[in-house]
């Protein structure tokens, strides 16, 4: 007979485990793409180029900062194209 003797020591992620993560937005980086944490374990998540959720690493950090930057350099241009185009 087996025996688990596991330590209690992750009792959020194991809450997460039974009942599902609680993700929250903790970052918006464009319209399409937010960065999720989870308020029990803090396990952060992201939204892909497909839109689909995967798991916030380092690098999709990175990737979101520049997406961040470019999105706001967009965001600024098109109010300036709106702008011109109310104009002509
Ligand atoms: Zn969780």
């Amino acid at each position: 007979m087996k025996k688990s003797t596991k330590k209690p020591t992750r009792i959020p992620k194991m809450y997460c485990n039974l009942f599902g993560h609680d993700y929250q937005v903790s970052k918006k980086v464009t319209y399409h793409v937010k960065e999720y944490t989870c308020s029990h374990c803090k396990k952060q998540l992201t939204t892909n180029s497909n839109g689909k959720l995967i798991e916030l690493t380092p690098t999709f950090k990175e990737i979101n900062i520049i997406l961040e930057r470019i999105y706001n350099t967009r965001m600024e241009r098109s109010k300036d194209k709106r702008f011109v185009s109310s104009i002509y």
